[in-house]
C-alpha cells in the first residue's frame, strides 16, 4: 500500500520540494524529479560524503517509480544503485530522449510532454542543463521537434528520429543488448546478478523484458525491441519455447547472439542450437564472470563502458 505521504520538504536527492512520511525507517519521499522512493536514516545521514552520486541515485529512483516501484535506498546498496546510471554515454542519454518520446507516442507527430527541469533524471542526465543541451541537439539535427506553443512542453519524433529508434538496418541501435530467458522466479538471480550487471559492465545497455511493464502486445514489443538491438543473450535453463523463437528471429535478422544455459539443464538443450556454443553456467557469479568475458571478447567494451574514466 502507498505510505500516505504528508509533510512537505526538500527532497533529499535533488532538493526540490517534496512530499514525506516523517518518523519512519526507511522514509518514503515522493518528488517530481525523482519519484517515489525510500531511504534508510543511515544512508540519508551518509548522503552528504557521495554529492556526485546523487543525480544518479535520481535517475534510479525516477526510473523505478516510472515502473510503479518504490526502490528503497540503503548504505548497502546506493553505490551499485547510482553506478547502474552513472556512465551513461552520451549517445545513451540522447537515445533515451528518443525512446522516451517513441514509448508514448500513438501515432507520428504526437506530442508528448517532457520538461526538462523535472524530467532529466529519466534520461541519465545530470541536471537540467545537460537535459536541455541534448534537447538542443537533437532538435538541431532534426530528431525531434517541438510543439508551436513551446510553453505546453509537447514534443514529438520527426522521420529521423523514428529511422533512429526504428532502425530497418540489421545492426539496431549500438550499445543495446536484448536479453530472453525464461519468466522465472527461481532464474531471477541469474538476471540480477549475472546478466544485467555483467551487460553494463561491458558498456550495453540490457533490456529485459523482467524489467518491463507494458500494456501494449508483449509479442510485438519482444520482436521490435529484437530488432532495435545489437545482439541478444539468451538463457536457455528451462528450456521455454520463447527463448528458443527469440534466439532464432535474432539470427534470421544476422545479429550476434550469445547462448548460456545453466549446468543441470544442459543435456536438455535442443539439438538444433546444441552446436552453438553455450556457456555452460553453475552459479550467478560464473555466469556473470564468463558472459561479461566473452561479450567483450566478441564486440569489444560498449559505449556506456568508454565514457567511464
Ligand atoms: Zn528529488
Amino acid at each position: 500500500m502507498s505510505p500516505n505521504l504528508s509533510k512537505d520538504c526538500d527532497c533529499i536527492l535533488c532538493s526540490q520540494p517534496a512530499q514525506f512520511v516523517p518518523g519512519t525507517d526507511p522514509i518514503p519521499f515522493d518528488c517530481p524529479r525523482c519519484g517515489r522512493f525510500k531511504i534508510t536514516f543511515d544512508c540519508m545521514a551518509n548522503l552528504g560524503s557521495c554529492e556526485k552520486q546523487w543525480p544518479a541515485l535520481s535517475a534510479a529512483t525516477r526510473e523505478s517509480s516510472e515502473r510503479g516501484k518504490w526502490l528503497t535506498i540503503s548504505l548497502g546498496n546506493y553505490e551499485a544503485l547510482a553506478d547502474e546510471h552513472r556512465w551513461t554515454s552520451v549517445q545513451q542519454k540522447s537515445l533515451k530522449i528518443l525512446e522516451w518520446i517513441r514509448t508514448r507516442s500513438s501515432s507520428f507527430k504526437h506530442e508528448v510532454p517532457l520538461d526538462p527541469a523535472t524530467d532529466y533524471p529519466l534520461f541519465d542526465a545530470f541536471s537540467q542543463g545537460e537535459c536541455e543541451a541534448l534537447m538542443q541537439h537533437l532538435s538541431e539535427n532534426s530528431f525531434i521537434s517541438h510543439a508551436d506553443d513551446i510553453a505546453s512542453m509537447g514534443w514529438y519524433l520527426t522521420m529521423e528520429g523514428w529511422e533512429a529508434v526504428e532502425p530497418l538496418s540489421p545492426s539496431g541501435i549500438p550499445g543495446r543488448c536484448f536479453v530472453a530467458m525464461a519468466f522465472d522466479k527461481e532464474l531471477d538471480d541469474a538476471y540480477y546478478e549475472a546478466i544485467k550487471p555483467a551487460v553494463i559492465e561491458a558498456g550495453y545497455e540490457p533490456i529485459c523484458m523482467k524489467e518491463r511493464l507494458t500494456n501494449d502486445n508483449i509479442c510485438d514489443v519482444i520482436l521490435a525491441e529484437i530488432r532495435r538491438a545489437q545482439f541478444i543473450v539468451a538463457d536457455f535453463t528451462k528450456q521455454k519455447g520463447g527463448v528458443y523463437f527469440e534466439a532464432g528471429f535474432a539470427k534470421a535478422l544476422g545479429k550476434e547472439v550469445f547462448w548460456t544455459c545453466r549446468q543441470d539443464d544442459f543435456a536438455a538443450l535442443h539439438f538444433d542450437t546444441n552446436h552453438y556454443g553455450h556457456l555452460k553456467w553453475s552459479d550467478p557469479a560464473d555466469l556473470k564472470g564468463q558472459l561479461g568475458a566473452r561479450i567483450v571478447a566478441e564486440l569489444g567494451v560498449g559505449p556506456s563502458a568508454k565514457s567511464r574514466p
